[in-house]
């Protein structure tokens, strides 16, 4: 009804009068910030219409206490008053946003939980040349991307492309230089870059976390369970260690006894999560990397892949009914830690495009630009995790995070930086459209490595479109990296740019 009666405001036309010149510029854009090219912008007083065009604007000429109305076929049209102003800025929606709108209410509703899932050692190749019919089925109603581990090669953030160092950094949000765990034999973790669960637990520390996994250092080094520095972290329920117990599972030299583990630990998290729902938990499987070390690529590995997926298989199965029978809604995430060498696929922990090659995988369709249209990261799942569960990530780790959120908001991201005759030149990316005005930060400490605070310095603000800015900086002598926060509004991107050479 409302579209008719605009239709027949646009094709019969008002009587088209001159006034006194008042110039009125803008953009259209629909929900996602995307220009909404061919808008009509038609003056209520005038009949005078105007178009966004491939410069995705509009200009129009009119009274300054006009009233514009704006139509785009397949949109709700607006009416928006002038009052004055030269920038009017218009978003369009359409009935199907309001439904989505009302589903999201509906969703809002619904208690959130998170399951991820990491299944050890599979490249991104691996992983479409094999039969994995219940990871396909999830990609299909949700989402898959080809990922990456390893950080940003040749940078101080790389991170060699090993078990342990990927499961952290999946935990973290943070690479190798952060967290500080660079082998398997896990020294002397980082602690004062918290892991998800820790985030977690001090945003609801009512809320349940829990930990199936077929090797127990992931919760007793990784995750810091009862340490001190961890601020005696402890999961509600934890399900590991089977690995130890070798009466029941003999070392046997096929390594079979980790493809029966990875099989018991499944069968108690589908159990766990139909009878408990834990609100976040990680399902950690390791048959895979066992056999790709054993016998590299080949039948071995890849049937350990399918095997691994029917198992995957069971807990969405399981997620599916705990939801049909409450009323919760989960986000499972599952992922690998690393890809395998190029040659043979037996090894990995290099930087090679293949041993980088990882994959994540949502059971729903909620990815955002930046994960629709980019390679992701392994460190952007706490992001995302944070942002399903409504985490408010407190600044001084937000700022410390090398992650984007793969759904909700993204103002920008891939922020990269030099510093070159006392200048530090930015530029990062953006997939959205506002005209958001972001703040730049600079620390020349990293107190936060010892626990304590950054005290980051504002030295500019940007419209995040520009996606660019140069400043002039002063660190003090031998200050090897300045840390840089762009503070968007709604989170914060960061890298660390190399002062000293
Ligand atoms: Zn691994």
């Amino acid at each position: 009804m409302k579209r008719y009666a605009l239709g027949c405001l646009i094709f019969l036309g008002v009587t088209v009068t001159s006034f006194g010149q008042h110039s009125i510029t803008g953009t259209v854009t629909d929900l996602s910030g995307r220009s909404v090219l061919g808008t009509h912008v038609v003056s209520k007083t005038t009949g005078v219409t105007a178009i966004v065009d491939h410069e995705e604007k509009y200009r129009i000429d009119t009274q300054s206490n006009d009233t514009l109305i704006y139509y785009f076929y397949g949109y709700d049209f607006q009416v928006i008053p002038v009052n004055g102003r030269a920038k009017i800025d218009v978003v369009l929606t359409s009935p199907e946003d309001t439904l989505t709108n009302e589903r999201i209410a509906a969703s809002a509703n619904r208690k959130r939980k998170v399951v991820m899932i990491l299944v050890d050692g599979i490249s991104t190749d691996t992983f479409h040349k094999v039969s994995t019919p219940y990871m396909d089925a999830m990609s299909e109603q949700g989402w898959f991307s080809p990922a990456y581990v390893g950080g940003r090669r040749g940078t101080i953030s790389e991170t060699p492309s090993i078990s342990a160092v990927g499961y952290n950094s999946m935990l973290t949000g943070t690479w190798c230089h952060k967290h500080h765990v660079f082998g398997n034999s896990i020294v002397s973790p980082n602690y004062n870059y918290p892991t998800v669960f820790r985030i977690y637990k001090d945003a609801y520390p009512e809320g349940k976390i829990a930990i199936f996994s077929t090797w127990e250092d992931n919760r007793t080094k990784l995750l810091g369970e009862g340490l001190s520095s961890t601020g005696s972290l402890k999961l509600d329920y934890a399900f590991d260690g089977f690995e130890l117990d070798t009466a029941a599972y003999p070392h046997d030299a096929n390594k079979h006894y980790l493809k029966r583990i990875d099989n018991k630990v499944v069968a108690e998290a589908a159990d766990y999560i139909i009878n408990h729902g834990p609100d976040l938990s990680w399902v950690y499987l390791e048959h895979t990397d066992d056999m790709g070390h054993m016998h590299g690529d080949g039948p071995e590995l890849y049937s350990a892949v399918t095997y691994e997926d029917a198992l995957i298989g069971t807990i969405q199965d399981a997620v599916k009914l705990r939801e049909q029978a409450t009323d919760e809604e989960w986000l499972i995430i599952v992922t690998t830690d690393h890809g395998r060498k190029p040659t043979d696929g037996k090894d990995h922990g290099s930087q090679s495009f293949r041993e980088r090659s990882t994959w994540v995988i949502m059971n729903r369709p909620i990815q955002n630009l930046y994960a629709q249209n980019n390679q992701v990261a392994i460190v952007d799942i706490l992001p995302t995790v944070c942002n399903y569960l409504n985490i408010d990530i407190p600044a001084s780790t937000a700022n410390e995070l090398d992650g984007i959120s793969l759904t909700g908001a993204v103002d920008a991201f891939d922020l990269r930086g030099t510093y070159l005759g006392g200048y530090l030149q930015l530029d990062w990316l953006t997939e959205y459209r506002n005209h958001e005005e972001a703040t730049v930060y600079v620390s020349y400490t990293n107190e936060r490595k010892d626990g304590k605070e950054d005290q980051y310095k504002a030295v500019g603000q940007v419209d995040v479109q520009k996606r660019t800015f140069t400043t002039k900086i002063n660190p003090p002598k031998k200050t090897p990296y300045v840390k840089v926060v762009l503070k968007t509004k709604n989170h914060a991107v960061t890298t660390w740019v190399k002062v000293k050479s």
